[in-house]
């Protein structure tokens, strides 16, 4: 029984032959170094040439990060960007360590403005360079300006020759040190004749003169840049779009980038609660074993029933993005939230597994210690965890509309697990309309599974939130009020999250589509876990709307409201001690060689 990753039984079967040695070679990687080594790389900042090497040897981010269309261009008519292949290697690189995953992740994110740009040269040069085992990096950040990109100061001044010299400085900018190129983001001058003022993306070679690499701004062995352009020269080749384009083709790399984010969450608390539930359940006090101690049993309950619930939500939420289209936008509600939310338990299953093994989760030699602080990177990068709570809160008119005769006919989006290339993630067009995009009625997804105890108590917290916004919905004031809206978000967040992993749920207890073969295996879901997820959800939905309640702004009607939301689990103490015997069952299941 299990539903985790776990690298020991891992066939990552229902990928194709190729895909399944290119995985299992990252695992062997790894594990033939040990943990040990790793810590050792970890915490002397050691660069990875020795991992970068084997993907470049093994060609693995060259076959997971090259669409089908790009593909073409340079003669690899296998190539496809295939979702399902890539959370698995972004599981598995999170589940060994998160520094390397970032050398990846920024490449996936260099990458996107090169493969949504019309610029077939660019692009054929740059598949090239993935091909032959370059990295790649995405420049967007300025040292000045955080999440604000509408100020950006890296300049580009036109050139007698027809050409550009680009200026400016950028700071956290990931693979800054050894990219192939970056993809940078900037501005043409505000006196420029044909474009003034004008966003830009641009390639940029590092190994250029122009380029001053001022240091790694993060101590560690990930590589964050700081660097600086002087008169950096930019021909017409390397401009990859201008203009508005430019400013979507940012929107729209981290749309495909930011959900990777969720998946190396996953992958750290996977390889967190196996330490943690082996220590545990080893270590004996007072002649009983610390995982007699009924606070620990809630603790890991707690824990497991959080991972469990990110990686059903993380898969369901995969399907919609592959089935994405002109006519069927919901991705752009759920990516936000595997952003946010699911890195953001990843950050609470930490917390409860710290405060279970104490001690220990600081000692050298664990994976622990490091996962520790990695985990709290995910939820504050590629826009912080306000910033998508905040773009969440614009489908929810539409998204509770929906249960209330405002519905919008869909597709029934199934499991989505097979090969393919996703090619409208490149495709996307400008992110407007948001407030638009309609939802199909939700209610049918709760229904399957009323029966549930928490599940019908969660479902009473849905409509007292409804009730909630339709009689008290935010004034002028709080809908400028971003703390007031953060916890509104929050509660809203919750729900679309819970109908997501029913909707995973059903299709996996009553259909059969569990997803064998890879790191999201849901053959051993029952009904059980679902009710003990869903009591972790109705003590969540009750914090929130008692953080609601207490909110300096909050009317009398809006902190009434809030009150009916709050509502408390019923947990079963037979069914609490069996799923608590499931949790230990992981005791001893996994554990990185030394
Ligand atoms: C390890 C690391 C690696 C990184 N790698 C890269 C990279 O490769 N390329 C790259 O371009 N960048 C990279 N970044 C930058 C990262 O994306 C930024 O940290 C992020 O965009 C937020 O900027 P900031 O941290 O400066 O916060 P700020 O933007 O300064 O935000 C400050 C506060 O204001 C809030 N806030 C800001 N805007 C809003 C809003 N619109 N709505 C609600 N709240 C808001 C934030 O939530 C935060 O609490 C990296 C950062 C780190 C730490």
């Amino acid at each position: 029984m299990s539903l985790l990753f776990n690298p020991r039984t891992y066939r990552p079967t229902s990928f194709d032959e190729g895909t399944q040695q290119q995985l299992l070679a990252l695992i062997d990687f790894f594990e033939s170094k040990g943990l040990a080594r790793n810590k050792e790389e970890y915490y002397s900042g050691e660069w990875y040439a020795d991992f970068l090497k084997l993907v470049a040897d093994k060609r693995i981010f060259a076959t997971f990060a090259t669409p089908a269309e790009v593909g073409e261009l340079v003669g690899r008519a296998d190539a496809r960007w295939d979702l399902a292949r890539i959370n698995e290697l972004n599981e598995i690189l999170g589940f060994y360590s998160l520094a390397h995953w970032y050398a990846w992740q920024v490449s996936v994110l260099g990458l996107g403005p090169v493969w949504l740009s019309a610029n077939d040269e660019a692009r054929g040069m740059v598949a090239g360079l993935l091909d032959e085992g370059h990295i790649f990096g995405f420049g967007l950040s300025e040292r000045e300006h955080g999440a604000d990109i509408y100020s950006s100061d890296m300049i580009l001044t036109r050139t007698a020759d027809g050409g550009f010299t680009a200026s400016g400085g950028k700071w956290y900018i990931g693979n800054g040190n050894a990219a192939g190129r970056l993809s940078v983001f900037g501005k043409f001058a505000d006196d420029d004749p044909e474009h003034p003022g004008e966003y830009v993306f641009f390639l940029v070679d590092p190994k250029h003169q122009s380029y001053e690499l001022i240091k790694n701004v993060v101590a560690g062995q990930m590589y964050v840049a700081g660097f600086n352009l002087h008169g950096y020269p930019v021909a017409q080749s390397a401009i990859l779009h201008v203009g508005k384009p430019a400013w979507d083709a940012a929107l729209a790399t981290v749309n495909v980038g930011k959900v990777n984010l969720g998946w190396a969450s996953i992958g750290i608390c996977e390889h967190s609660f196996y330490e943690s539930v082996t220590h545990a359940h080893n270590r004996v006090l007072y002649g009983k074993r610390v995982t007699d101690f009924t606070h620990v049993r809630r603790m890991l309950a707690d824990a497991y029933a959080r991972l469990v619930a990110m990686k059903v939500f993380a898969a369901r939420s995969t399907d919609y993005f592959r089935s994405a289209s002109e006519e069927d936008r919901r991705f752009l509600l759920f990516n936000p939230i595997t952003k946010a939310k699911v890195t953001s338990e990843g950050e609470r299953v930490i917390d409860l597994l710290w405060d279970v093994i104490a001690a220990r989760g600081f000692e050298r030699d664990t994976y622990f210690s490091r996962a520790a602080s990695d985990i709290r990177a995910l939820p504050k990068l590629e826009g912080t965890v306000h910033v998508n709570i905040a773009l969440v809160l614009k489908f929810m008119p539409r998204y509770l509309g929906a249960a209330h005769g405002a519905a919008q006919a869909y597709p029934i989006i199934p499991v989505r697990q097979g090969a393919g290339d996703d090619a409208y993630l490149f495709h996307q067009g400008p992110a407007k309309g948001l407030g638009s995009i309609g939802f199909s009625d939700w209610r049918p997804a709760f229904d399957r599974f009323a029966h549930l105890a928490n599940v019908a108590v969660f479902r009473e917290q849905i409509d007292a939130f409804t009730q909630l916004v339709l009689t008290a919905p935010p004034t002028e004031a709080q809908q400028k009020d971003l703390d007031y809206l953060q916890v509104l978000g929050q509660l809203f967040t919750q729900i679309v999250y819970a109908q997501l992993i029913l909707e995973s749920a059903a299709l996996a207890i009553d259909d059969g589509e569990t997803r064998p073969g890879s790191v999201s295996d849901l053959s051993d879901l029952t009904e059980s876990h679902l009710d003990r997820i869903f009591a972790v959800f109705v003590r969540d939905m009750a914090d929130q709307a008692v953080a609601l309640h207490g909110q300096a702004s909050a009317t009398e009607a809006q902190a009434a409201a809030a009150l009916s939301i709050v509502n408390k689990p019923r947990i079963d103490p037979e069914a609490e001690q069996a799923f608590v015997s499931e949790v230990l069952s992981y005791s001893g299941a996994y554990e990185m060689k030394a």
